[in-house]
């Protein structure tokens, strides 16, 4: 009986020592530090102010903003410093409305004819082009499921945060509507359709479904068609599209998901049947009036506008220049019928965000285009309220992802503890926004190479991807 006392206390000191082993790795992993990163002497643009906070520190550990602070404020031994040299340190930009999959020339009939390698590499290319542009996250606005962003996140391609809206939802005959005469309403026939670009739902129910298979492609918030575009044939833009039923069908659905609807919609009476149904984001909008303006601030919804199509030089863009072609015709229509877009926002003062919407360019056009967006869009609203759009404010629209957001987190602003995504620039881009790669010329601009020299400094995530100060 003594014994087997004995030889069970022997038995349970060895188990507790076998058991101190097996523990000591995983306890000292846990005591392993976080990776640290401290930005000295910067000036700092929060995201906000109008004014640039000087002689700053900004402590990053891990993904997260840890601390700022003056001179006094250090790191753990581990910390890797970066002297900012009375540079300015930004949010990283959001650009907040992107097309990654249509980034080929050629317009909708040639995207059509491509094989999804061809679209799939060239979307990648595009996300590189992006990141390294300053963009540390991309709102999807239409023909994009989570592959890409999936790759990303992983760490395998360099590239912004993406939030994608999966495939743009269309009526028949509407902006989305890509089937080419030769498909004769065959639905299956399109290969957009196919490759989860664009989607065709006509009534409440399709529409319902749409948004589904959206959501079971990854996407973080819905794009449906509300009016005709530029760049389709088939919707004319005085034409409205979609009722109030399957737009409220769609918003519902989001719902669901705790996120929202944005729409692509020009005029004032399209926005208005949209924001009505709950929709809290309006892509492009340029033909808004002063009461829909109102309505939308009301609602506490956002505006995304391209601005390069209000100047005299947007009409010089590749895809809408050849005299006599439909898109041609349809710039001319939009510079005339978009004149008091600025001077409406100006007053009425909507949440704004920027938005590039580059499609059908890539390469060296597609950096010219973005180049000339940042520089129209500065011009028209001031270089603050640029800035504000291209990091704050757009931070809190990908936030109406709610619980669907990938990356939850505040975006956009140097906060303690928001997300580490970071820009150090030459310069000061609230006097100057050509640090930001701005130009005055749009596609008789010089061509340069990948990358905008002034942005010295792109972190995302915690994670350097191009440095050079050090
Ligand atoms: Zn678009």
């Amino acid at each position: 009986m003594y014994r087997l006392k004995e030889i069970v206390a022997a038995c349970l000191v060895a188990c507790l020592s076998i058991m101190a082993v097996l523990t000591a790795p995983a306890s000292a992993a846990e005591e392993k530090p976080k990776p640290q990163t401290l930005f000295i002497n910067c000036n700092v643009f929060d995201g906000k102010a109008d004014k640039l906070a000087s002689n700053r520190r900004v402590l990053i550990e891990s993904n997260l903003i840890k601390e700022i602070g003056d001179d006094k404020l250090k790191g753990a031994k581990h910390v890797e410093v970066i002297d900012c040299g009375g540079r300015t340190l930004m949010p990283g930009l959001i650009d907040s409305h992107v097309h990654f999959n249509l980034a080929y020339p050629g317009g909708l009939a040639v995207a059509e004819g491509l094989r999804w390698d061809q679209l799939a590499s060239n979307a990648a290319h595009a996300a590189i082009e992006w990141l390294m542009d300053g963009f540390t996250t991309a709102r999807g606005m239409g023909g994009m499921s989570n592959g890409l962003k999936r790759t990303i996140d992983k760490g395998l391609l360099p590239g912004p945060r993406i939030y994608p809206s999966g495939s743009y939802i269309s009526q028949t005959s509407g902006h989305g509507d890509v089937l080419l005469g030769s498909q004769n309403n065959d639905i299956g026939a399109s290969n957009l359709v196919k490759l989860g670009i664009t989607q065709l739902a006509d009534g409440p129910d399709a529409v319902r479904a749409a948004v589904r298979r959206n959501f079971a492609a990854g996407a973080s918030q819905i794009k449906i068609m509300v009016g005709g575009g530029i760049s389709s044939e088939k919707g004319p833009l005085f034409a409205g599209q979609y009722t109030a039923e399957e737009i409220r069908a769609a918003v519902t659905e989001a719902a669901t998901r705790d996120t929202y609807v944005a729409v692509h919609v020009y005029h004032a009476a399209h926005i208005r049947r949209a924001l009505e149904q709950g929709v809290l984001s309006i892509e492009h909008g340029q033909f808004i009036d002063e009461p829909a303006a109102r309505l939308l601030k009301e609602k506490g919804a956002f505006i995304s506008p391209y601005t390069a199509g209000l100047t005299p030089e947007g009409l010089s863009h590749p895809a809408y220049s050849i005299p006599g072609t439909p898109q041609y015709i349809k710039a001319q229509e939009f510079a005339a019928l978009s004149k008091n877009f600025v001077d409406i926002i100006k007053k009425v003062k909507p949440k704004l965000v920027f938005a590039i919407d580059v499609v059908f360019l890539n390469g060296v056009d597609a950096r010219k285009n973005r180049d000339f967006e940042k520089f129209a869009f500065a011009r028209f609203f001031g270089n603050l309220q640029a800035l504000r759009s291209m990091t704050s404010i757009a931070g809190e629209l990908v936030a109406l992802t709610g619980k669907n957001n990938p990356y939850p987190g505040k975006l956009g602003v140097i906060e303690k503890g928001a997300l580490a995504d970071i820009l150090v620039v030459d310069g000061n881009p609230l006097k100057d926004i050509t640090v930001l790669g701005a130009n005055p010329k749009y596609f008789d601009a010089k061509p340069r190479s990948q990358g905008i020299k002034t942005i010295r400094v792109i972190m995302k995530d915690g994670k350097i991807y191009k440095n050079t100060l050090n």
